[in-house]
């Protein structure tokens, strides 16, 4: 074997198909939000506004949530020391589970190092729990849920996105005494759509079936206390499982899954990318707990959110460009075309200071690249204005496509 060579190709495979990454150096500037520095390959800087990041309400620079970490990160040290089970359980680590729990009205919940993680290693492990289990699980679910339902092996069925009715058939044809469960959304990071949940519930009723729902983008901006879209709609304590980060909306790091005090139990017990690593630093357990905290109540931040996404979409749309809306906070804009995709994204980044990255496949189908906004409330009315203005010329610059311009 001529291992260069194979890396050669694999990685001139991504290069032939223009799906090869390359990551941009930013600087974020605390207290500053969106602004940061963008160091270029040969060293030189520019000044740019963020308009791509997860940090959707900008609590990466929250006064409360620093002041959490340092305190701990005084207090404790740098690191945890252990895995849960070998003495890296701290207070903080309880605390921040006791916030979780609290938010979703679950029992119980249970921090990983990542959603990522949470996901894979829980969907995994259910299969254990309950022999013969059959995954229902969305074709556009995360990556991370698919590796989940993957690595547990067993039977799966792959429903077509957010349809109920094909999920429906596929219940139906199953063994109405074998576990089920359905996986799935409940907010579609690429399109920014919302999936059915409360169908999805009544159908897992009526076919005796657990629920799992990936509320990553939607955790600290939907319902009143920023549990989610489920919260939102009335729909939470009919989930069993719930799962998201701590590392979007919360603007820190880590994931969780939120359920019965019996099922968190079973995990903890058995999943092994939970048991088998070392916990969280404490420091950014309390950082995370205070963020859950905060945004409980800070109803005005999830409205200033909203209002920005709703200004943005509108005046997109009123150039003609070809948004994706759901009526979420994610603004895609279609470009369809990943070499265009790309060359947008750099002029935005060189000429206009706005760092956009583009989507391209595997993230979204072929056909359907674009560029994905994520207006925070930390975006003011003037880095809108110019981000606008920006597009606008961009356009015309690159005679792409416009919608008829509606009302
Ligand atoms: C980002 C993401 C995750 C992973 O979250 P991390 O905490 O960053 O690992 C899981 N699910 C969805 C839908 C995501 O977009």
């Amino acid at each position: 074997m001529n291992y260069e060579a194979a890396l050669d190709a694999s990685l001139q495979r991504l290069h032939d198909e223009g799906r090869y990454r390359t990551f941009i150096d930013i600087v974020r500037k605390q207290g500053h939000f969106p602004q940061a520095i963008w160091r270029r390959p040969d060293g030189t800087e520019r000044d740019i506004t963020v308009w791509c990041g997860n940090d959707y309400l900008g609590m990466g620079q929250h006064p409360e949530v620093l002041a959490a970490m340092h305190e701990a990160l005084d207090a404790t040290g740098a690191g945890s020391g252990g895995t849960r089970n070998i003495s890296g359980t701290t207070i903080y680590h309880k605390q921040l589970e006791a916030e979780l729990a609290d938010l979703h009205g679950k029992e119980a919940a249970l921090v990983f190092s990542s959603a990522y993680i949470a996901n894979d290693a829980t969907l995994s492990t259910l299969r254990l729990l309950f022999p013969g289990l059959i995954i229902y699980s969305d074709a556009l679910n995360h990556a991370s849920m698919i590796e989940g339902v993957r690595r547990g092996g067993g039977a799966k069925r792959i429903f077509r996105h957010n349809d109920v009715a094909h999920l429906r058939e596929l219940l139906a044809a199953d063994d109405p005494a074998a576990p089920k469960l359905i996986a799935f959304e409940s907010i579609y990071s690429m399109d920014g759509d919302f999936g059915p949940i409360k169908d999805i519930c009544d159908l897992a009723e009526e076919f005796n079936a657990l629920t799992y729902i990936d509320e990553v983008h939607a955790v600290g901006m939907y319902g009143p206390r920023g549990a989610g879209v489920a919260e939102r709609d009335g729909q939470m304590h009919r989930i069993d499982i719930i799962n998201a980060t701590l590392a979007k909306a919360y603007g820190v790091f880590g994931g969780y899954i939120a359920a019965s005090a019996k099922m968190v139990d079973a995990i903890r017990s058995y999943a092994p990318g939970f048991i088998f690593t070392t916990s969280l630093p404490p420091a950014v357990a309390a950082g995370a707990a205070a963020s859950v905290r905060i945004l409980k109540t800070a109803q005005h931040l999830r409205d200033a959110q909203q209002t920005h996404a709703r200004i943005l979409k509108m005046r997109l749309k009123g150039l003609g460009l070809p948004i994706i809306d759901h009526g979420s906070h994610i603004v895609p804009v279609h470009v369809g075309d990943p070499v265009h995709c790309k060359m947008l994204s750099d002029m935005l980044l060189e000429n206009y200071g706005i760092y956009v990255q583009p989507i391209n496949f595997p993230t979204v189908p072929r056909g359907t690249e674009r560029l994905r906004f994520t207006p925070s409330p930390v975006h003011d009315a003037r880095q809108i204005d110019h981000l606008v203005k920006a597009m606008d010329a961009l356009w015309r610059h690159c005679a792409l496509n416009r919608a008829e311009v509606s009302a």
